[in-house]
């Protein structure tokens, strides 16, 4: 197959894509339509945990597919009913709603916090959020992140996401009203570059939002399901938020999300919130499947170490060059390459069969899938040493 064959003009331009056509996968490699191997440290974005066509994805799949698709998400089924309890016992959170993306878990987290707001503190209705943060692609969730691109964007936005700035407790303080219903934000800052919130910051933020009567909601739809070496990265900083949300990771690569609850915060009423896709036993299964395998202590202790290997090396390798420094948790990091060639980088890393990402001119990222081997690491960083050498 050449790339010829296709005609990619069908497809509505939304970004710029390199002219391959991916056309398999598996592990941590990925195939073109001229079979060159392409070792990928984006995996889909942070998203399939398991790499590329795990055989789990692919049983818990046909399987399911061949049993039940979808009943209505007016009527229970199993899967759903199973990943609920397996996420509900392994968290803080007593409930939990799917989603078709993280995008639609944060709506849907949104929607809750403000019926919160509604019924339990007069009305409020404002979430305050922070400077740099993603939380998705829907107008709320666009005006809720705190991405600078996004913010002349769709105008008019949806109120009520005063900003405040990551790790400064007076900044939140400062903008605390009668109005305000949550604190909203991403333990780590994936797309603005991978920066981390301090666990000082969350122990303050904890106490702060609970002494206002404010709720606390996490999304950890890039740092859950093992990313940064614990199920739930929150689990890390010793804080119990009220309200999470998961996304990319938790399907493994097909679409599902989740937004999980305490009790007390579950307070939709029947109609407020649905969808036909919701909760669907297809997506379920492959799901509980990715779950069980990634909440495996021996699992979580791998990504752990082949996190710090990884660590190590990208600080290695940023000594040889003089660049910065390394950030980040597990498998979710982030290297400080001090000048602004990112996008370069990507570029020639492409081409020399590595696939990285560049959330910001100066800063590389790498979210490999959780599975990855030293092997791989050591192979990334071969190719990346090259690159550094023909570019720096
Ligand atoms: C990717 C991401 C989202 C959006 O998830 P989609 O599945 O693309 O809608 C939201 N929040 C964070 C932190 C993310 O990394």
């Amino acid at each position: 197959m050449s790339s010829a064959t296709f005609n990619p003009h069908a497809l509505m331009e939304i970004t710029a894509r390199p002219n391959n056509i991916f056309t398999k996968g598996k592990g941590s490699w990925l195939w073109d339509q001229d079979a060159r191997p392409y070792l990928d440290f984006v995996q889909g974005w942070a998203v399939n945990c398991l790499g590329h066509a795990p055989s789990l994805i692919a049983d818990a799949l046909s399987q399911q597919a061949q049993t039940l698709i979808t009943p209505s998400p007016a009527y229970f089924n199993a899967p759903s009913i199973q990943l609920a309890d397996l996420l509900t016992q392994k968290s803080c959170f007593d409930r939990v709603f799917f989603t078709n993306s993280g995008g639609e878990a944060n709506e849907g987290a949104i929607k809750l916090a403000r019926k919160y707001g509604e019924i339990s503190l007069d009305g409020a209705y404002e979430i305050i959020t922070f400077e740099g943060g993603f939380h998705g692609r829907t107008l709320a969730t666009m005006s809720a992140s705190g991405k600078k691109a996004f913010e002349t964007m769709f105008e008019p936005k949806v109120p009520g996401f005063p900003k405040a700035r990551l790790n400064d407790l007076q900044s939140v303080e400062q903008l605390i009203s009668d109005n305000t219903v949550a604190v909203m934000l991403e333990p780590i800052q994936g797309e603005a570059g991978v920066l981390p919130a301090t666990t000082e910051f969350l122990t303050e933020l904890r106490a702060l939002t609970a002494s206002h009567g404010l709720l606390l909601i996490v999304d950890e739809i890039q740092t859950g399901i093992g990313r940064t070496g614990s199920l739930f990265h929150y689990e890390q900083t010793g804080i119990e938020p009220d309200i999470m949300t998961l996304g990319k990771g938790i399907g493994g690569g097909v679409p599902l999300g989740a937004l999980l609850a305490r009790e007390s915060v579950c307070c939709f009423e029947h109609g407020e919130q649905g969808g036909t896709y919701n909760g669907n036993p297809l997506m379920c299964a492959v799901g509980l499947a990715v779950v069980q395998e990634v909440s495996k202590p021996e699992f979580l202790a791998a990504v752990v170490e082949n996190g710090s290997k990884l660590r190590l090396a990208l600080d290695t390798l940023s000594s040889k060059y003089n660049l910065g420094a390394s950030r980040g948790s597990g498998l979710l990091l982030a290297l400080d390459i001090k000048c602004k060639m990112g996008t370069q980088i990507v570029a020639q890393a492409m081409g020399n069969g590595l696939l990285i990402n560049s959330p910001r001119p100066d800063t590389l990222r790498f979210m490999p899938a959780l599975t990855i081997s030293e092997v791989e690491i050591n192979q990334m960083i071969d190719i990346l040493d090259g690159v550094f050498e023909e570019l720096l």
